[in-house]
């Protein structure tokens, strides 16, 4: 089994280097891998797939493509979690819960559902993530919407700037209870933009990296698995991409 993670690649620009690094990347490893995960926040903001923006039509029409080759599944993350059924159809993809757990017993999160220490995110995301909220926000009209997903970006890099660095990491109560309920020996998350391979007490936790100097992925084939990066600079595929872990 080879199989390809990426997360946090926040797309918005359709000819900024992570979106044409994304199409390469995807098009390049569709050929070579048996299944590709997006593991949440694939793009800065979703508002509906209606979005008829430049950016949605580009990333439905890649996605239809490589699904078309490789099955791609597909992950909320806290900037895309209206990602719905309607989007999936017209790309190909499979929407996916969070955590999922592979055939093998790899288990998947975004991650930012371990970042307990901050109550107020997850306040928030509990109301974003409320059906009520969802439907309300869906009935609006797509400039509205808009609107809203600025304001929301705007908020979210406030908020940010004034919180300590570690209460936005993932908690370790929080990630070795999910690890115990699940019964599994390797987490795999994105989210805290803080790539790494970290050795818990009886399990290891993988961590994919934001697209931002660099592209970011993990690649497992059969019982190994570790972490790539590669310059966004470059096409994707002109180089070797540095194992890093
Ligand atoms: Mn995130």
């Amino acid at each position: 089994m080879h199989r390809l993670f990426i997360s946090d690649l926040h797309l918005d620009d359709p000819s900024a280097p992570a979106f044409l690094r994304f199409h390469e990347c995807l098009t390049h490893e569709s050929r070579r891998v048996d299944e590709i995960y997006i593991l949440g926040d694939l793009v800065e903001m979703w508002i509906g797939d209606d979005d008829d923006s430049v950016a949605a039509q580009q990333l439905r029409q890649i996605l239809k493509t490589i699904s078309a080759q490789t099955p791609v599944y597909l992950m909320h993350g806290n900037r895309d979690f209206l990602f719905g059924e309607k989007f999936a159809n017209d790309t190909g993809v499979t929407l996916l819960g969070d955590p999922h757990m592979t055939d093998d017993g790899l288990l998947l999160s975004h991650g930012d559902m371990l970042c307990t220490d901050d109550v107020a995110y997850q306040n928030m995301r509990t109301l974003l993530r409320s059906e009520a909220w969802q439907q309300d926000i869906l009935s609006k009209t797509l400039a509205e919407r808009k609107a809203f997903g600025q304001s929301l970006r705007q908020q979210s890099q406030t908020n940010n700037a004034n919180k300590p660095s570690n209460i936005m990491d993932v908690n370790d109560d929080a990630t070795s209870a999910l690890v115990a309920e699940h019964q599994v020996h390797i987490l795999l998350h994105g989210h805290t933009h803080r790539p790494g391979m970290h050795q818990h007490d009886g399990f290891k936790r993988f961590v994919t990296g934001a697209w931002e100097r660099c592209g970011w992925l993990a690649r497992q084939i059969d019982e190994a698995l570790w972490l790539e990066c590669f310059s966004l600079a470059h096409r994707y595929g002109s180089e070797t991409p540095g194992r890093v872990l």
